[in-house]
């Protein structure tokens, strides 16, 4: 029997009628900086992290030669998009800048799993690399492309359960380290991102079930073998920190382009989410760095609201969105998630701003509009964070939720970030037809 109090009932309430809806967290409003201070190893682990990135940017460089402009480091570009918030605010109601993080260019694996999934796995090399003393931490590690270590690491094996973005960012990275790799795969995963894995020599497994059975088959076959290493997208501490990585990077940018971050300037962070890691470890980094100036949603579809029923009935990965009457299928690649990261739940449950819930139909709408206005091609998932500043800024919840933050009056110096998170390795003809589909 699933437990939980009338708040919790509230919010159950609304995510059934399926329409979209924004929840804002009550657990913030007793958050305050300090709180900060009960993670002390936060940001020494997230500059670890960064700087494990960085022993590895020459490699990165050497094997893949689109990061070579940027050192091999795998980052997004921050763009203003006047045009696009024109478009969808032509009253001007949204005070503020409006931004769009790109990581649906990510190089390498194009999407923002190119966080996570690829830090995991360089991991994963490093310390087996420095087992069998093939480099030292003040080495050059593009020595590891050499065909001695990847013999060496290629007696290690890899394996993954996904929906897709992240078994083909493991998959890329891991298959070019030499690993045996083995990608577990849910039945809604595309055709096009199998087809690309197994051009690379990766194993890919099918399931006719969801993404929670193709983790689960992934796990027991990765356990079994003490040489395979399972990236476990609901539980991976090490994916987590990768993505955290992203706070860091973008403090750099927005500190370039002049963007201020304090009590009077904040900060609206609008990010996609499926099981919760990749937007929960940059929340998480955001925190770290802005604490209560920060203010990050995550987005969902309205069949497949996870972490928002998780955190809203505090049960986190104790309930599925099946528990209340949803399908938790959506044409979204990657947020169609049945139940939240636990760990993730426990680690942003008091800080979060909120989450919010879109409709498919929406994101094959802002996705035309997006290309239209400002000719970017985005993936369906990377829309849903698009909604977010104009349901907040316009509506009376969201205009409610504002005065009572004391944010009113400081929205006109705002910045808004909608996080892309994926696109530019979808294929043309696939792109072409969500373009259509919006149009219609
Ligand atoms: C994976 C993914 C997300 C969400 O990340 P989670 O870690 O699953 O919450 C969002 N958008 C796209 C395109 C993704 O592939």
């Amino acid at each position: 029997m699933l437990e939980f109090d009338s708040k919790g009932r509230q919010v159950v309430a609304a995510l059934q009628t399926r329409r979209e809806y924004f929840w804002f967290n009550p657990e913030r409003n007793k958050c305050n900086k300090s709180d900060i201070k009960q993670v002390p190893a936060g940001l020494a682990e997230m500059q670890e992290a960064a700087n494990r990135l960085k022993r590895f940017a020459p490699w990165i460089a050497q094997e893949f030669p689109e990061t070579s402009g940027s050192g091999g480091l795998i980052e997004s570009p921050l763009v203003r998009i006047d045009h696009m918030k024109r478009k969808l605010d032509p009253a001007a109601g949204v005070a503020g800048q409006l931004y769009l993080k790109r990581d649906d260019i990510l190089p390498v694996s194009g999407s923002i799993k190119a966080r996570g999934g690829i830090y995991e796995i360089l991991k994963l090399a490093e310390s087996i690399a420095l087992k069998h003393g093939l480099i030292t931490l003040a080495d050059d590690y593009s020595v590891l492309s050499a065909p001695h270590n990847k013999d060496i690491l290629s007696q290690y094996a890899v394996a993954v359960g996904s929906t897709g973005n992240l078994g083909l960012s493991v998959g890329i990275i891991s298959a070019k380290l030499g690993f045996q790799t083995e990608v577990h795969m849910s039945a809604d995963a595309r055709q096009w991102k199998k087809d690309k894995l197994r051009s690379l020599g990766v194993k890919v497994i099918e399931y006719e079930d969801d993404y929670s059975s193709a983790v689960a088959a992934g796990r027991e076959a990765a356990a079994a073998d003490p040489k395979c290493h399972f990236v476990d997208d609901e539980t991976s501490e090490d994916l987590f920190m990768g993505y955290s990585v992203a706070a860091l990077r973008l403090q750099k940018q927005l500190e370039t382009e002049g963007i201020r971050v304090d009590a009077e300037h904040p900060l609206l962070v609008y990010i996609p989410c499926g099981v919760g890691t990749g937007p929960g470890g940059i929340a998480w980094g955001l925190h770290q760095l802005y604490g209560n100036n920060a203010y990050v949603f995550f987005a969902e579809p309205v069949e497949s609201p996870c972490v928002c029923l998780g955190l809203a009935t505090g049960l986190h990965e104790n309930i599925s969105v099946q528990d209340i009457g949803l399908s938790g299928k959506t044409e979204a690649d990657g947020l169609a998630v049945a139940r939240a990261s636990g760990p993730v739940c426990q680690k942003v449950g008091a800080f979060l701003a909120g989450c919010f819930t879109v409709e498919d139909e929406h994101l094959y709408r802002l996705l035309s509009l997006l290309k239209d206005s400002e000719g970017i091609s985005l993936e369906p998932s990377a829309l849903a964070g698009m909604p977010g500043p104009f349901a907040l800024t316009t509506e009376a919840a969201g205009k409610t939720w504002l005065a009572q933050q004391g944010l009113t009056g400081k929205l006109a110096n705002a910045a808004h970030i909608v996080w892309a998170t994926g696109g530019s390795m979808v294929p043309d003809t696939e792109m072409k037809s969500f373009i259509e589909r919006g149009r219609n």
